[in-house]
């Protein structure tokens, strides 16, 4: 290719070309320091400045109270299935245990993990229904005795988005957010934690996110590994060893851009436009099908299947060549996804539409 192209790769995923051209810009000299960023100590003055702003535009964007640690740690996702449980099982009254909603591949992974550390109990799972829809809020048989509630925000592999936080009463509710991290508006207080990695909405990949509830830091097990100790990482500013700097201040771009288009409330907006116009697509089309229960169907994450599976092969070649790159679903789920994170523009979508119309017309 001669251009960008529309990546709809469901991460590492597109960034905005403004974020990509100002780190292009500062790479050699970064702020008159003869220096990149990613070569200077995580403990200089000028690098802790960075990581302050970082933390302080994330508190804006999220509207995160002071009551809530936020954490840049690495590990990703995977790290924090293990970290979790570590990090609160031990408050639950009768030995380690927890709640596990499974929604597919993610919270399933989530559930497994967790049951090395105690108790996981599978509250409910939409597994039967090949994770096509959410199980019915009336249908969860929580614990009474649970240290929290797990769920995932957005299943990134089927498509499945819960369109509101669910209400589990007083256990705290524990939220993966790894790919639909700001680009809706969240009510923070909701949730005890919410954790995802940045290499979706916003950035590289190499931080992973942990917002948690001050209240909740400090019930560890003995055998949690420092670097996930949520008590020893609130204390340290997430420095108890060397962090990903350069990502650490990526996101602080993409926050910056975030910020400048107007924040959550205005990408959400977006969001919701650039999945509609999609969906509306799929839907009235003969070629194409979504087969995720409409009121559970993920503005991130749009899966969708060829009804005729012997053109696969073909549609990807050709949205390919045309410069829709990244359609293929995952392997564990097949057909076709486009992910449109925040930071892919409606004419992405729009263009995937006309090449989707074109193909189906020659089909
Ligand atoms: N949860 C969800 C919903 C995800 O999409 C992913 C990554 N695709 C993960 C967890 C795992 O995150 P990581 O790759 O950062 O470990």
């Amino acid at each position: 290719f001669d251009r960008r192209i529309f990546n709809f790769a469901a991460g590492p995923a597109t960034l905005p070309e403004e974020v990509l051209k100002q780190a292009a810009d500062e790479m050699l000299n970064w702020r008159g320091l003869g220096t990149s960023v990613m070569e200077i100590s995580h403990r200089s003055k000028e690098f802790m400045e960075v990581y302050e702003e970082v933390v302080q535009d994330l508190r804006t964007l999220m509207n995160i109270p002071s009551n809530y640690e936020v954490l840049l740690l690495q590990g990703g996702g995977l790290g924090q299935n293990a970290a979790i449980p570590m990090n609160l099982m031990p408050l639950a009254k009768n030995g380690p245990k927890a709640d596990y909603i499974v929604t597919g591949i993610w919270s399933e992974k989530s559930y497994k993990e967790a049951q090395k550390y105690g108790t996981a109990n599978l509250a409910a799972s939409s597994a039967a229904e090949k994770f096509n829809t959410i199980p019915p809020r009336n249908t969860w048989k929580l614990s009474n005795d649970a240290a929290y509630v797990l769920y995932c925000a957005n299943e990134t592999i089927g498509g499945v988005e819960f369109p509101d936080v669910p209400d589990v009463g007083n256990t705290p509710l524990v939220a993966d957010i790894s790919s639909n991290f700001l680009s809706k508006e969240m009510d923070v207080t909701q949730c005890g934690v919410w954790f995802g990695g940045i290499q979706k909405n916003i950035g590289p990949s190499g931080v992973t996110i942990v917002l948690v509830r001050k209240d909740l830091i400090g019930h560890h097990m003995g055998i949690t590994p420092l670097i996930w100790d949520w008590s020893v990482q609130a204390s340290t500013q997430s420095m108890i060893n060397t962090p990903p700097t350069f990502s650490i201040y990526m996101a602080g771009l993409g926050f910056k851009w975030l910020l400048k288009q107007g924040g959550v409330k205005v990408i959400e907006k977006r969001n919701q436009e650039k999945a509609g116009l999609l969906y509306q697509f799929l839907d009235q089309s003969s070629l194409y099908e979504n087969r995720v229960e409409k009121q559970y169907r993920s503005r991130m994450n749009v899966t969708f299947f060829l009804k005729d599976e012997s053109l696969n092969a073909q549609f990807l070649a050709q949205s390919n060549a045309a410069g829709l790159v990244a359609l293929r679903g995952h392997k564990a789920a097949g057909g076709m996804r486009a992910s449109i994170y925040n930071a892919m523009p409606i004419e992405g979508v729009k263009a995937l539409i006309e090449f989707m119309r074109d193909f189906e017309r020659r089909a």
